[in-house]
């Protein structure tokens, strides 16, 4: 367990869980995110790293609370020189004099003192490599790298998840090593094969899942429809504007499918504001004209509402019947839904996951549909399928992907793909913008305020971090109540909040009891505030450039001019891409080509399609060899339920859980 290991306290247990780390397995996932190098420098004017023996007993000073001194002198090898360092009094035990250190720091010539940043117990003669991680505050990158050790030095066996015979056949090291590697690298060349490991690990491991998913829906056949596939122009015609082409083949996709004895397990892919919904509403009417109910699942209550009063109204004049359970609905209206539910009178149910617990019964469910798929993950793909037995199963999704990662990620899918938008939508105009000009973006802020619209806010830190380099958004929020003098009223929402306290957060902006909301990214998908018209996004650098085109999907959702502000001190020519460009799927490949994989899963929520190591775009080729390697390694164990795979067992037995 976490907590047996040697320097975790109580303390650092909590901290260690802030970081998302509660298990050893974790612990020793949690790869640094880069290296440092450290190379031994000549003595000179300005940052320097030397290396030297220990001339004079440390002495330390204190010189106020809060703050003392460590000094003391060494021998470098050309002359010797005064070191000091602050706050660091507690480092005066573990140093002697006769011991040999480095120091990085500071170099002043006419003191003849190095103001030093760190003492490392140790020579370095040629390049050292320094592991680092994402931290938070009260916890160091060498802390986390001293646990790993400990860890790995206590449980030597940690869960190896490449089988045996891949092990041998592209002669990797073993598990143990290459995570100590990883952690504490010694050279260049020997890392390089340790990362290839646990690259093709975690890719051999989320393509495990997906062909398995895959070879378990090749058995069963799906539901019997003969329901003429023109009826769905019924509904189409009832509309009051005319579907995009990508729309009508979309619709067409997926009504074929349902008239196919196969079932259907299709994605739908469409960037904000192509209209998804509406294909999604189309299938239900079909569903629903061949005698099925269906469920639309979202990530949010508020979604739920909003896709409740929208699709009630457009089924209105067909006489069907929706409804919507939400945790808050009361015990008495909860027994009527579920009672209607369970005589067929419910044509389409809408919901949170909430609508797949035991106690939902269907008459007769035959089409699942979920919206925001990439806040679902994998291991929720198979539950939606399992829910009806025999249902069909449509997924949507706003996250940009190329098309041929797609095809792999989404492998035990079909892909339908909106490719335009609607026409006469307006764009969201784009501009960069520097943090000094804050007085100017915040008279803008005011000006959209006083027309009665409402802004966004968006920082990448939900509190302040150890540097304190970056925007978070408590900060920004006790800033701006300051800057409007307390008269504008802002609202907060961040991934900490309880969900009720997010969905107040949410609704009070939407009814514009607030006027500004400061956030994370958190800000639900697909929600949508008309009259929110501007959003200024603080150290855009942080971002990648797929979500913040999705986050700016957020305004512009009427016919008023809308504008969304990058602010970044950076000199990010990425960020130009945005201003030059709405279109998700092309913004998505430029994100891809500079920075790898970017965040082309979106806002990566759903912790299955983050990886920790792998990067989609330079290891294509690693993924493509972890998908034969998967699906081979699935033919030939599945007879026997994975008997020697105890580790795959479990992961197979998860894939039916909603976590
Ligand atoms: P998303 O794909 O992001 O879920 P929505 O389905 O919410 O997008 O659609 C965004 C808006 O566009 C909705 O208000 C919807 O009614 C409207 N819309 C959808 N299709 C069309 C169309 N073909 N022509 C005009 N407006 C459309
Ligand atoms: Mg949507």
């Amino acid at each position: 367990m976490l907590k047996d290991i040697k320097g975790v306290g109580p303390k650092t247990l909590s901290l260690l869980n802030k970081l998302g780390i509660y298990t050893v397995e974790d612990l020793v996932d949690y790869f640094p995110f880069r290296y440092n190098t450290i190379a031994p420098t000549r003595l000179e004017e300005g940052e320097v790293v030397i290396t030297g023996i220990i001339e004079t007993m440390p002495m330390t000073t204190y010189i106020k609370r809060n703050l003392n001194k460590l000094s003391f002198r060494i021998e470098t090898d050309e002359q010797l020189v005064n070191v000091t360092i602050f706050n660091r009094a507690f480092m005066k035990n573990n140093l002697r004099r006769g011991m040999t250190v480095t120091v990085l720091g500071e170099y002043d010539e006419k003191r003849n003192t190095i103001t030093a940043n760190n003492i490392m117990l140790k020579e370095i003669t040629d390049t050292y490599i320094e592991p680092v991680y994402h931290v938070t505050s009260g916890i160091t990158s060498k802390l986390v790298g001293n646990l790993v050790k400990n860890a790995l030095d206590t449980n030597p066996t940690i869960t190896d998840y490449i089988p045996e015979h891949l092990v041998e056949k592209y002669d990797y090291p073993d598990k143990n090593s290459a995570t100590r590697l990883i952690h504490n690298p010694e050279d260049l060349s020997s890392m390089d094969r340790a990362i290839e490991r646990s690259k093709y690990e975690e890719l051999f491991r989320f393509m495990f899942k997906i062909n398995y998913l895959k070879s378990c829906r090749t058995e069963v056949d799906g539901l019997f429809r003969d329901t003429s596939e023109e009826k769905v122009d019924d509904f189409i015609n009832s509309l009051s504007f005319n579907l995009t082409p990508d729309q009508t083949s979309a619709i067409r996709d997926i009504v074929r499918d349902l008239k196919s004895s196969k079932r259907m397990n299709r994605l739908l892919l469409g960037d904000v504001g192509s209209g998804k919904t509406i294909v999604a509403v189309a299938s239900v009417y079909y569903n629903a004209m061949s005698g099925y109910q269906s469920a639309l699942l979202v990530p949010t209550e508020i979604l739920a509402t909003q896709h409740y009063f929208n699709i009630a109204e457009l089924f209105k004049k067909f006489g069907l019947r929706v409804e919507l359970l939400k945790g808050k609905t009361s015990k008495k209206e909860r027994e009527v839904i579920l009672g209607d539910l369970a005589n067929g009178e419910i044509d389409l149910l809408i919901g949170t996951h909430a609508v797949l617990e035991d106690d939902v019964v269907f008459k007769n469910l035959g089409l699942v549909i979920t919206d925001e798929q990439h806040r679902f993950g994998v291991n929720q793909r198979s539950t939606f399928q399992n829910k009806g037995t025999l249902s069909d199963v449509l997924y949507m999704s706003a996250t940009p992907i190329p098309r041929t990662y797609a095809l792999t990620i989404y492998g035990d899918m079909e892909i339908s793909i909106i490719k335009t938008k609607p026409s006469g939508r307006k764009e969201v105009k784009t501009e960069l913008a520097k943090t000094k000009e804050i007085k100017s973006i915040l008279s803008k802020m005011l000006e959209e305020i006083k027309l009665g619209h409402e802004v966004y806010v968006v920082c990448p830190l939900i509190e302040p971090d150890e540097e304190s380099t970056t925007m978070d958004a408590v900060t920004m929020k006790d800033k701006l109540d300051k800057a409007f003098n307390g008269k504008v009223p802002i609202g907060l929402l961040h991934g900490r909040m309880k969900p009720d306290e997010k969905e107040k957060a949410m609704l009070d902006f939407k009814e514009g009891k607030t006027r500004v909301l400061v956030s994370t990214t958190v800000i639900e998908v697909g929600v949508d505030v008309p009259n929110a018209t501007m959003m200024v996004i603080f150290n855009a650098e942080r971002f990648g450039l797929a979500s913040m085109h999705q986050l700016r999907g957020r305004i512009g959702r009427n016919s008023l001019e809308s504008t969304c502000i990058l602010v970044s001190d950076k000199n990010a020519e990425r960020l130009k891409v945005l201003c030059n460009s709405s279109d998700g799927f092309y913004i998505s490949e430029e994100d891809f080509k500079m920075r790898g994989e970017g965040d082309l899963f979106g806002v990566r929520q759903s912790g299955d399609m983050v990886f920790k190591m792998a990067n989609l775009k330079t290891d294509i080729k690693l993924l493509t060899v972890a998908n034969v390697d998967s699906s081979e390694f699935i033919a030939l164990n599945r007879e026997n339920d994975f008997e020697d795979y105890p580790e795959y067992a479990r992961i197979i037995d998860e894939l039916g859980h909603i976590d």
